[in-house]
């Protein structure tokens, strides 16, 4: 039977990518955390594409995009991003990345480029894929669809702890910022705006566990 394909959107750090590893391993499907490509365009644009006063220069990325090889490889059972063969998955965690990535993902000519690499990994079924418009724009069929949710102040304490834990610095008062700097230009932007699909089912996870999130998850999905 053909396995299912799960669109998994939402706010910033409401867990969507962990959530979705879980249930990935769960019912043996491939996930693809598309926030991290976006982070690893920024990625690249931050090292290669700025202009004299520092900022990034937009007709430089679009113009260098034939440069930009990102690759998921599988270590150890944790897909790790590579771009141009170096392992950026840390460095996509930066203040840096957080700061100019929604800037970089509301521009339709990096939507477009990585629209359809997306849309091929979802061809065979088998995928959970998380992010802000895939039920909406990259995959309007999949067969399920959820939209994660949570407080404003639940979500900066979860993002804060990631960070410490990947070692990287943070103030939780710029963590709460960036979040709602992002949120706001993630859901204004006029391209694949960050929104819930219609028939996309609604789970607020303020008080909830990750792994009560999971279950309710998987509750909707029929066994397989
Ligand atoms: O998921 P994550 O928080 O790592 O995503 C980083 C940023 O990438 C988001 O704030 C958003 O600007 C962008 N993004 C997007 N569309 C997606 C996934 C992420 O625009 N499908």
């Amino acid at each position: 039977m053909k396995k299912p394909v799960i669109a998994i959107d939402g706010y910033s750090s409401t867990g969507k990518s962990s959530i979705s590893k879980v249930i990935a391993a769960k019912l043996g499907l491939i996930h693809l955390d598309t926030g991290a490509l976006y982070r690893g365009v920024t990625w690249f644009a931050l090292q290669n594409c700025l202009n004299d006063s520092g900022t990034i220069d937009l007709e430089k990325l679009f113009s260098s995009f034939d440069q930009i090889e990102l690759e998921f490889k599988n270590i150890d059972g944790e897909l790790v991003l590579f771009l141009n063969h170096i392992d950026i998955s840390k460095a996509i965690r930066t203040t840096e990345v957080s700061e100019n990535v929604s800037f970089v993902a509301k521009q339709k000519e990096v939507r477009d480029f990585l629209l359809q690499s997306q849309r091929n990994l979802a061809e065979k079924g088998g995928i959970i894929m998380d992010g802000r418009d895939i039920g909406t724009v990259v995959l309007p069929n999949a067969d399920y669809k959820f939209f994660l949710t949570a407080s404003i102040d639940e979500r900066t304490r979860r993002r804060y702890l990631e960070l410490l834990s990947l070692g990287i610095e943070a103030n939780e008062q710029q963590v709460k910022e960036n979040l709602i700097e992002r949120d706001r230009i993630d859901s204004e932007r006029e391209i694949a705006p960050l929104k819930q699909a219609e028939d996309a089912i609604i789970i607020d996870n303020t008080t909830i566990s990750k792994k009560e999130t999971i279950d309710e998850i998987l509750s909707h999905i029929r066994k397989i």
